[in-house]
């Protein structure tokens, strides 16, 4: 049972469903009248955080965490963070990326620098500190795999349990992180919508903290931690739009929190538009946009995809991440598992950046959204890169489709092998 205390900035928890509002602690995660679509949102007191926080406060600050912006996160004053460095990772402008997607500025925010490789890490981490407030002690989670990995190595970094579900598919990378952070491993014989309900019922059992994406109304709020910094780091100057890859739709939900939250506070005077990058064969939120369906009763999937991180058959924000795309006059784009590939390489040559397939989705979506004029050529947008290169590599020599010569130690072999025609570098 999560029997979280509250923090006096927050005023409540809203059902996105139904608007009923409860206390922390009154329910455990869901509204209790809408089962697992009733995910709540998180509600502050912004005159009581204006006066904590602000620009000028943050200008003095010399935390380099998400934590910098601890007054906007629904925790305790006492609750310890894990002892990693979470969020605050940099914000690159590509020129060369910009002048070939014939646009005047690009930025590149590169979460694949997070402690455990993924944008996870800034949820995961809230999540840690929740189930401690709660007194939990485990906390369990069902994931494609960079959830779980994140939440693995956030526990490993607070000395908390774990039990992680994740589907049998799930890439052997992730897996491997899941293990060496001591974390108890389930492979489900399934999709990850069935370990999903998997994680529900045995945290339901056993009475875990359940940490799972679009259930724990804290997840988004962890997220949109990226969204403060990319306005920091852009001198509080507001992006016109930010593109991202969408599974679940928790991490753009969590944008849109972040940018509304500098909204309300009169950090911005405006939103950017949030661009939901979706893979080909796994469109559900990209399909119920176009038919200006309610994402909460549209019909699942089957969801496959390279990008094993955005695949999602019935994402569990969708109603969120719906609202974040039509709120801010933002779209979806579909995308080729082919066109995310080849965003791999593309990016990191351009950036140094190596992203994962759903890391460098976004990329992808920014060439169909050039190609279908709806960004212009001043637009200021960022690239949200969520993942690392390292959780896929297999993808990565698919995209590169070049495997390396192999030469003699010698000088003379080199010179043979640089002077035949075989070149692999060319993209
Ligand atoms: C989880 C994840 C996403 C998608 O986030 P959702 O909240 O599921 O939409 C994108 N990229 C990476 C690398 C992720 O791990
Ligand atoms: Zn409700």
């Amino acid at each position: 049972m999560n029997k979280t205390p509250r923090p006096d900035h927050v005023t409540g928890m809203r059902c996105t469903i139904c608007g009923k509002t409860y206390l922390p602690g009154e329910v455990d995660y869901v509204c209790p009248d809408h089962g697992n679509e009733g995910i709540l949102d998180i509600q502050y007191d912004y005159d009581a955080i204006g006066r904590q926080i602000s620009p000028q406060t943050l200008a003095r600050d010399k935390t380099c965490s998400q934590w910098r912006y601890r007054p906007l996160l629904p925790v305790l004053p006492e609750t310890p963070a894990p002892a990693a460095a979470v969020g605050w990772t940099p914000l690159y402008e590509s020129p060369r990326l910009a002048s070939a997607l014939r646009l005047d500025t690009l930025f590149v925010k590169d979460d694949s620098r997070q402690p455990t490789g993924s944008l996870k890490d800034r949820a995961s981490a809230l999540a840690v500190m929740k189930a401690r407030e709660a007194g939990a002690d485990m906390i369990t989670t069902a994931s494609t795999g960079n959830a779980a990995a994140a939440l693995a190595g956030m526990c490993a970094a607070s000395d908390m349990p774990c039990t992680i579900f994740v589907p049998r598919s799930a890439p052997r990378a992730k897996v491997a992180q899941l293990l060496a952070y001591g974390a108890r491993v389930f492979l489900v014989d399934g999709s990850y919508d069935d370990a999903f309900e998997l994680c529900l019922k045995a945290a339901a059992e056993y009475g875990w903290y359940n940490r799972n994406t679009g259930f724990n109304p804290y997840m988004a709020e962890g997220k949109k931690t990226a969204a403060f910094e990319i306005c920091e780091q852009l001198d509080w100057r507001c992006p016109d739009a930010v593109f991202v890859g969408v599974g679940d739709g928790c991490i753009i939900s969590g944008l849109h929190k972040g940018f509304l939250d500098m909204y309300r506070l009169g950090w911005i005077d405006r939103l950017p538009r949030l661009m939901g990058v979706q893979a080909e064969g796994s469109d559900f939120l990209y399909r119920c946009w176009k038919a200006g369906a309610d994402p909460v009763t549209f019909p699942a999937i089957r969801a496959h995809t390279v990008a094993d991180s955005i695949s999602a058959g019935l994402p569990r924000d969708r109603k969120k991440a719906m609202e974040s795309v039509t709120d801010t006059g933002g779209a979806f784009l579909r995308v080729s598992d082919e066109a995310i590939l080849q965003a791999i390489p593309e990016l990191a040559r351009a950036t140094g950046v190596f992203a994962e397939p759903a890391g460098a989705s976004p990329l992808a979506g920014l060439h169909a959204a050039v190609d279908q004029g709806l960004v212009r050529s001043d637009a200021v947008c960022v690239l949200l890169v969520t993942g690392s290169g390292l959780k896929d590599v297999d993808a990565t020599i698919r995209a590169c489709a070049a495997e390396p010569r192999v030469i003699a130690p010698t000088l003379d072999a080199l010179d043979k092998a640089m002077n035949t025609a075989t070149r692999n570098q060319e993209s």
